[in-house]
């Protein structure tokens, strides 16, 4: 498809080059050509009479035959011209045809990959729930309880698939449209993040400690919200049980950061380059069955919505540092 536009693109180049050197040749022809004709009108042997009537015969200024041939030479040297003029541009044409579409091309490869990915994700919990049902309509002797069972982890898969679908929504939200921003206190918007967070930290028993500022920034609270809800879910997801969060808000110059590190498993040195890439997930967290591998992806979207920058630390086995600065 790509190597189709390409050509044509190249065609469309070659046409509007070829059409100003085929309509600047063409100027320059019929400019000389016309100096040409005068000379030409000289060349016509004159006769005239002098004051005695003798007549004199005038001498042409230039041979016919050369002109004639002048004006061959101008056409075969305008030819070449345009000849090498289509050559370089048709070859310089297709290199720029591909320089301009490559990311076009980038753009639509990395959209068919997430559309996989994401049908991919879907596909898995609609088997799931789809095998059940049928195995269970299969059984003459189902009795209630075992049909509650089946219910139950229906509702898990359909959980999944309503979590998979508000993460895909907040990427493409958070991509396409522009937020609403208004000076918010950072510090403030992670309270909302704990009540959330703070039960799932209990369970796992991860303490949780606090170093808050009121530093103030102008963003969305909401995304913003989203943001420390991702990184602090990581922070507790990835820690080990007994473990321990530390969150920071600071001001840095004119910046505002916030920072989450945690000691659990760590990000390998191969991975790390991959973390905010559409469902990328680490080998270690495999396990982990809740994430599609898209948190890192939203906040990524959320810090540069905020046009801000979201740096990590990591060592396997000892635990990260997420460092957001805005
Ligand atoms: P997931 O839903 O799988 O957690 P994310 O996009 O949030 O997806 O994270 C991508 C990957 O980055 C995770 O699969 C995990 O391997 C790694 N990761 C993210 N945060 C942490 C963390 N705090 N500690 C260790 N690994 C992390």
């Amino acid at each position: 498809m790509f190597t189709k536009a390409r050509l044509k693109l190249t065609i469309w180049y070659l046409f509007i080059i070829m059409s100003v050197s085929l309509l600047f040749s063409f100027v320059i022809y019929s400019g000389i050509n016309a100096e040409l004709q005068q000379f030409e009108r000289l060349t016509m042997v004159k006769t005239e009479q002098d004051f005695f009537g003798t007549r004199i015969r005038r001498t042409p200024a230039f041979e016919p035959k050369v002109i004639s041939q002048t004006r061959q030479k101008l056409l075969l040297t305008l030819g070449l011209i345009n000849l090498g003029i289509l050559v370089v541009s048709g070859i310089s044409g297709f290199l720029l045809a591909g320089k301009t579409l490559k990311p076009i091309q980038l753009v639509l490869e990395e959209q068919k990959r997430f559309i996989a990915d994401a049908s991919h994700e879907l596909r898995t919990p609609l088997t799931a729930m789809r095998t059940e049902i049928e195995v269970a309509l299969r059984d003459k002797k189902l009795n209630l309880s075992e049909a509650r069972k089946i219910f139950r982890s229906n509702l898990e898969e359909t959980n999944k698939m309503q979590n998979l679908s508000n993460n895909l929504l907040s990427l493409s939200r958070y991509e396409v449209r522009k937020m609403p921003m208004k000076k918010t206190n950072l510090s403030q918007t992670l309270s909302a993040t704990m009540e959330k967070i703070g039960p799932v930290a209990a369970r796992k028993k991860v303490e949780i400690g606090f170093d808050l500022k009121d530093v103030y920034i102008t963003g969305n609270p909401d995304s913003l919200q989203e943001l420390s809800t991702i990184l602090i879910d990581n922070a507790v997801k990835y820690s080990h049980i007994g473990g321990k969060v530390l969150i920071k808000v600071s001001k840095s110059g004119i910046h505002a950061r916030l920072t989450i590190q945690d000691f659990g498993v760590g990000i390998e040195k191969e991975d790390l380059p991959h973390i905010f890439d559409r469902f990328y997930r680490a080998d270690s967290s495999r396990s982990e069955k809740e994430g599609y591998g898209l948190g890192l992806s939203i906040a990524k979207s959320i810090v540069d919505l905020h046009h801000g920058k979201i740096n990590v630390t990591s060592s396997p086995g000892q635990g990260s540092t997420f460092i957001v600065t805005i």
